[in-house]
């Protein structure tokens, strides 16, 4: 099974070149941020904790996000491969990703860096905000989320 990682700042373009990857390979994708914004939309107790950081541009903390990968992760078994995209977003994270994989055989096959100036960041946010009405996409909340991508990710 081929294990993907989409890494990149926000609005780097994760999500669409996922997108590409999914038809062209046929691989699962997991959207940590898709996945969070479902658990706000069921209002689960998850999604609860999370809109909290998630409104302020902060990221969910490790404990929380790596015991929620690792359900998702077990529920793709037996597809062709996954994409991990969002994830891992800190070292802690990172670790938990390889432990993880180790501990069901698997291995990260490759890893994608999508480096994108700064100023197009901001660019693309600010469209995909309006178009979308994602609520973490507003200028202040974008600013926030490119520091946090620099000092922790
Ligand atoms: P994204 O859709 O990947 O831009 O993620 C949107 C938001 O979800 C982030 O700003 C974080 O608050 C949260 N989030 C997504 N993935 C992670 C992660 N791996 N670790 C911590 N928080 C995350």
């Amino acid at each position: 099974m081929d294990n993907i990682v989409i890494f990149g700042a926000p609005g780097s373009g994760k999500g669409t070149y996922s997108a590409a990857l999914v038809e062209h390979f046929g691989y699962a994708h997991i959207s940590t941020g898709d996945v969070l914004r479902g658990e706000i939309k069921a209002d689960t107790e998850l999604g609860r904790i999370a809109k909290g950081y998630m409104d302020q541009g902060q990221l969910i903390p490790d404990e929380l996000i790596i015991d929620m990968l690792a359900n998702v992760y077990d529920s793709k078994k037996g597809s062709k491969g996954v994409i991990f995209d969002g994830f891992p977003r800190t070292i802690a994270q990172a670790e938990a990703l390889k432990a993880l994989l180790n501990s069901r055989g698997q291995d990260v096959t490759a890893m994608i860096e999508l480096d994108v100036p700064e100023e197009e960041l901001m660019d693309r946010l600010l469209k995909r905000g309006q178009l979308s009405g994602r609520a973490d996409d507003n200028e202040e909340t974008i600013k926030k989320r490119l520091v946090v991508y620099n000092e922790q990710t």
